[in-house]
């Protein structure tokens, strides 16, 4: 008998509560019924993501949304700024450039956080306010970076540029407050913090950015955030939506604010805490160290241990799901992520597996040392 964990930075596990829900037969969604269920998830994702503004479901994957708000903020030709310190901040310098888009990228070091004086320099430099949008991530799923959204946010404010955040794996495990630290364009997707599977992505618009959006002239047809907007209007989106998706977000957004985001927040902070202090307790490195996310931590494989191998051994032997590194970064790290459906236990059995996984290859670990690290953090 084997059991499967799944700890990885998306996707991340469905409570059974979202699962039975996702399970019931299909109705309709042009009715009244459907209607009254999206205008409740729309009012819960709102709460949140600590906005007034409208929040766009699309029946995408994440990136999906990353797309959308290319298309619909831009023009060919548009200069904007992309931070890339990880892959998926190179995402968004990959989708503006295939839309002719005009990319300004910051580069950062993988590992690190990106300095918002970067931004803010290049914004001033920007003579006549050229540059259109910032393009940043919140947590940097590949890195274990949190990016300081709040100062970047400051910021851009006070140009005629909009701020867009990628917040996938960041929503509901980093802080992030949309309206008070005015981000324009918030994104985030189902399969993370929001503990459902992939299948839905979602987007706040601000006024500032639907200033941008009724001038946009790069090609849209199914992302069209104006006839989402629309749509929304009477609680229903221009094309089908993933129902039965939508049905086990009502469950999970419910045990978020039964929750209560603040403690959400707290809790994946006290997590992402006592796995730090159990890998340092281990011996290993932190790849983040200077500004870890809340989502994900990664660790650097000690030399002469190759990460695929080892996380290879943690699925076959233990049934333990944990990430590798992406790009160069492949065999030399490893990322597990403390999101979403996750409580001590969860935290507990990562570590654990990571420790015996890394004795089974003859890493010199003495068993148990990263627990207690962890354990002190987790207790009472
Ligand atoms: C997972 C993730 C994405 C990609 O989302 P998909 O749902 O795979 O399209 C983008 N950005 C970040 C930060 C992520 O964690």
């Amino acid at each position: 008998m084997k059991k499967s964990y799944l700890f990885t930075p998306g996707p991340t596990s469905v409570p059974p509560e979202a699962l039975k829900e996702m399970s019931r037969p299909i109705f309709h969604h042009r009715t009244t019924r459907y209607r009254k269920m999206f205008e409740n998830i729309t009012d819960s994702l709102k709460k949140l993501f600590r906005t007034e503004n409208d929040v766009l479901t699309f029946t995408s994957s994440g990136s999906g949304a990353m797309e959308a708000s290319v298309v619909n903020l831009l023009s060919s030709g548009d200069k904007v700024i992309t931070v890339n310190g990880g892959k998926f901040g190179e995402r968004w310098g990959n989708i503006c450039r295939i839309y002719g888009v005009d990319v300004i990228e910051i580069k950062t070091e993988w590992g690190a956080s990106v300095n918002p004086c970067q931004v803010e320099e290049i914004l001033k430099q920007g003579c006549n306010n050229e540059i259109q949008a910032v393009f940043v991530t919140l947590s940097e799923t590949s890195t274990g970076v949190v990016n300081d959204v709040k100062s970047i946010a400051e910021i851009v404010a006070k140009t005629p540029a909009v701020l867009v955040v990628d917040a996938i794996s960041g929503l509901g495990a980093d802080d992030i407050r949309t309206d008070d630290w005015h981000v324009d364009v918030l994104i985030t997707g189902s399969q993370k913090g929001l503990m459902i599977p992939p299948g839905l992505a979602f987007a706040s618009v601000s006024e500032k950015a639907w200033g941008k959006i009724v001038k946009s002239s790069l090609p849209k047809f199914y992302f069209d955030m104006e006839k989402a907007r629309k749509s929304l209007i009477s609680f229903d989106t221009p094309y089908t939506p993933a129902t039965s998706l939508i049905r086990g977000l009502k469950v999970v957004l419910d045990m978020i604010h039964d929750e209560g985001v603040d403690n959400v927040i707290a809790r994946h902070a006290k997590y992402a805490k006592a796995s730090r202090a159990a890998v340092k307790a281990m011996g290993l490195e932190l790849f983040a160290p200077d500004s870890p996310s809340n989502a994900v931590t990664a660790v650097k494989v000690p030399e002469g241990i190759d990460g695929d191998s080892l996380i290879k051994h943690l699925l076959d032997e233990y049934g333990i799901q944990v990430a590798g590194g992406q790009a160069h970064l492949k065999g030399k790290i490893i990322r597990f992520a403390h999101l979403g459906y996750y409580d001590r236990f969860d935290v507990i059995m990562v570590l654990s597996g990571i420790e015996m996984g890394l004795k089974d290859i003859g890493y010199d670990i003495s068993l148990g040392c990263g627990i207690k690290a962890a354990e002190e953090l987790l207790v009472g």
